[in-house]
């Protein structure tokens, strides 16, 4: 996985290279038609490319070389990330989507060996595909400490009982990890949830619908299922870790998720911004006179590079700093990428699809698609509020700590 540091250094930037032939030939031909769907129609040609990208020895670039990867550090990692999130479709044919990545990583940090045999390893395959199920609708998803899925120890199982929602890519997943609580009587919140691993065949589970997000109910790894748990039996040993131990894990899967996160999203604003850039210089406007000699198109252009390229930076050297500190370490940088990189996403795709004129709000491009789809960078894995907050008191308590 990611901890694992062997790929060599002077090889990445021709590793880089096959990514951005194999993205830019093999998937922006094809991946505007794909998400505009139907999805399920694409999926024999995406297995194709994968199967492509596993004898190019390209997939799973994040896994080790003993579990079928390539075995790239968290910083080399972020650097393919960027170039494969340039497609909608370029985690998925390479094996290193959410939510299935962060269920990798917790399960090969965390799972017994009969956990990382049945449910890992056919994972990093990419036999089957997985989710993960927190957010409940009666309960601020900001402050998950409050749940009402129960899971109760009966013998040697326990009994699942909850609803749940937006929990992504449920929709033809093998099974979810379910956030659940088991200490409801521990002192503190942040011990009566546990992590367990629920076979979606499994009769007490039932996907109630993929959500409509603006318009759209995704489906497959693009759907975000409302799901409930009604007298759902797992055995015990489904449990990952201990009991009272799932916020924790979660801190785990979270830190170097939001890395993943927001090295796609500079691949989003690459790719958009090219979009930008191509039709202020190919769209008329006076005669013989393009919209880019227009100075506010270029004010975009120019303040959406600066934005970018500031995003990248700080989102290696804060997975620089993670590699080597770890991610307790870097809470404050974390926090600040996540909103910061969030809102340039907005910024740069708002000011393409102006760019466009009407064509920008079109499924004729990947815009609209973009523009519905990535909307919730700044609610996921925490939103914009949370992290401004928990950034602003870490730096005002370093104030008052130090006189
Ligand atoms: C695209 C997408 C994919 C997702 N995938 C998953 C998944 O796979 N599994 C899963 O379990 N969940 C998933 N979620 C859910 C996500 O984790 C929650 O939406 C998120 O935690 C916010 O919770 P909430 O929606 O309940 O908003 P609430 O907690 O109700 O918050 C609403 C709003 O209140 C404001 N707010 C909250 N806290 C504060 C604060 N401290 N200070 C100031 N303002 C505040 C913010 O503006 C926030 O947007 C996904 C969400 C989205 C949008």
């Amino acid at each position: 996985m990611l901890s694992t540091q062997n790929f060599p250094q002077e090889a990445l930037p021709a590793l880089l290279e096959q990514y951005r032939i194999f993205v830019s030939q093999e998937l922006f031909p094809i991946d505007l038609q794909v998400v505009t769907g139907p999805f399920k129609s694409y999926l024999p040609l995406l297995e194709s490319l994968r199967t492509k990208a596993k004898n190019m020895g390209l997939f799973a670039p994040h896994l080790s070389r003993a579990d079928g990867g390539i075995g790239l550090n968290l910083v080399q990692f972020a650097k393919v990330s960027e170039i494969l999130g340039q497609s909608p479709i370029g985690h998925y044919v390479f094996n290193c989507n959410a939510p299935d990545i962060g269920n990798m990583e917790l399960l090969h940090l965390f799972g017994s060996e009969k956990q990382q045999e049945k449910w890992l390893k056919p994972l990093q395959k990419g036999e089957i595909r997985s989710c993960f199920a927190m957010t409940e609708p009666k309960h601020a998803g900001s402050n998950p400490i409050h749940l009402s899925t129960m899971a109760v120890r009966v013998g040697d199982s326990y009994q699942i009982d909850g609803h749940k929602w937006f929990t992504t890519a449920a929709d033809g997943a093998a099974f979810t990890i379910v956030m659940a609580v088991t200490n409801p009587e521990a002192p503190s919140p942040y011990q009566r949830a546990s992590m367990i691993i629920v076979p979606l065949d499994n009769p007490g589970y039932k996907l109630l619908r993929n959500i409509p997000i603006m318009g759209e109910a995704g489906e497959d790894y693009l759907s975000h299922g409302e799901v409930k748990f009604e007298n759902c039996i797992v055995p015990a040993d489904h449990l990952i870790g201990q009991e009272g131990q799932g916020f924790a894990l979660a801190q785990e899967r979270l830190g170097p998720g939001r890395i993943h996160h927001c090295m796609r999203w500079i691949g989003i604003c690459e790719r958009v911004f090219d979009l930008m850039c191509r039709r202020a210089l190919s769209r008329e406007l006076d005669l013989d006179k393009p919209l880019a000699e227009k100075q506010t198109i270029q004010n975009w252009i120019a303040e959406s590079r600066a934005e970018i390229k500031a995003s990248r930076l700080m989102v290696l050297d804060t997975a620089e700093k993670m590699q080597e500190l770890g991610a307790k370490a870097v809470k404050e940088d974390i926090s600040t990428i996540k909103f910061f990189v969030a809102d340039v996403l907005m910024k740069v795709i708002d000011r393409a699809i102006q760019v466009h004129g009407a064509l920008g709000i079109t499924d004729d491009t990947l815009l609209s698609f973009w523009y519905r789809h990535e909307r919730g960078a700044r609610i996921y894995d925490g939103p914009d509020e949370v992290h401004k907050s928990t950034l602003a008191r870490s730096i005002l308590k370093n104030y008052l700590s130090n006189g």
